[in-house]
């Protein structure tokens, strides 16, 4: 039995990973995500990117918002309101639920990965959805105004409105990526490793920062292939695109998420609308999609294209 490892951030990563989810048959796909935007809150213990992919796997996603679950109520958040607590992360009341008993079960002794993978199973899904890493990494961003700030205090509280001049990754240098993970990319059963549209600074960025990963993807024999969350110029959603400039990469370009992850790649998708750069990309080969995922099945589609080009790049 093959598989697919797909490493995926929060909205644009679980988009594909529900696609790839969908047309590969089940137990076929493995999920890496990205925990670098974990953290703790009102007392509990916050993982948007595991929350984001579990509830869009499950069907339980809220396709208004592409975070949080679906046919969501806000009791909590009002009555918090009312007694003076922290509103600006918003938790619904169906959320809070996940939050309360990963956080339970974490200080009962249970790891990050157990725990996501009971959660996934109880919601019915079949891929594997697996932490980059149990040990806590949690990313910073220095910003041209406020200094260090705490990533949900920049992407959430702040709404991603500082300039971003660095990032670190905090606890990532002694994090040990999870054994699944590592054994997934030796495994000669692995078909292909998908990186997601997902943000390459801030979502993919962190997963690859834990020592070993990076190794283990250029060791690794199945084709790497990236999917661009670029699309025209412009990030779909949230702030990939502005991050170029003010990480001193100059414009938002699909060819320039190619260049950021170098020689990783064996293969990259981007937009049709892009075909004037795919020149420019030097090393993986370049295949054009209709990368925008709107439906669906442009879900299915894509993952469908992706999984094709990974595979005739194989050997
Ligand atoms: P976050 O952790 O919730 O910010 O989510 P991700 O990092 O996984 O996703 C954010 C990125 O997804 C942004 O750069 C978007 O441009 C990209 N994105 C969102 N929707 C799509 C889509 O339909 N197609 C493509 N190609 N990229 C998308």
């Amino acid at each position: 039995m093959s598989f697919v490892l797909a490493l995926s951030g929060g909205v644009g990563g679980a988009k594909l990973a529900l696609g790839l989810s969908r047309v590969l048959p089940d137990e076929d796909l493995r999920v890496v995500a990205n925990t670098g935007d974990d953290f703790e809150h009102l007392g509990l213990t916050i993982c948007p990117d595991i929350d984001t992919l579990t509830y869009a796997l499950a069907g339980v996603d809220n396709p208004a918002t592409g975070w949080g679950r679906r046919d969501e109520t806000w009791n909590f958040m009002a009555a918090l309101a009312e007694i003076g607590g922290e509103t600006w992360f918003r938790l619904g009341d169906r959320d809070l639920a996940t939050h309360v008993e990963r956080t339970r079960r974490l200080r009962a002794g249970e790891t990050l990965s157990a725990i996501t993978d009971d959660h996934r199973r109880r919601l019915g899904i079949a891929a594997r959805i697996l932490p980059m890493s149990d040990d806590p990494v949690r990313t910073r961003v220095r910003t041209e105004e406020q200094g260090w700030l705490d990533f949900q205090d920049y992407f959430v509280r702040r709404q991603a409105g500082p300039t971003v001049r660095a990032l670190d990754f905090a606890g990532a240098a002694t994090a040990r990526p999870h054994p699944e993970f590592l054994a997934a990319l030796a495994d000669p059963a692995l078909r292909s490793v998908v990186i997601c549209p997902s943000n390459p600074f801030i979502s993919i960025g962190p997963i690859l920062a834990v020592p070993g990963v990076r190794d283990a993807l250029a060791a690794c024999r199945a084709p790497v292939v990236a999917v661009s969350p670029i699309i025209g110029g412009a990030a779909v959603k949230g702030p990939t695109a502005k991050m170029f400039a003010e990480l001193g990469l100059g414009a938002p370009t699909a060819s320039g998420v190619a260049a950021h992850y170098g020689d990783l790649l064996d293969g990259y998708v981007m937009d049709a609308v892009d075909a004037g750069e795919a020149t420019r990309i030097r090393g993986p080969r370049v295949a054009l999609a209709q990368t925008l995922m709107k439906t669906l099945d442009d879900r299915e589609a894509l993952a469908r294209m992706v999984l094709e080009f990974a595979d005739s790049l194989r050997g």
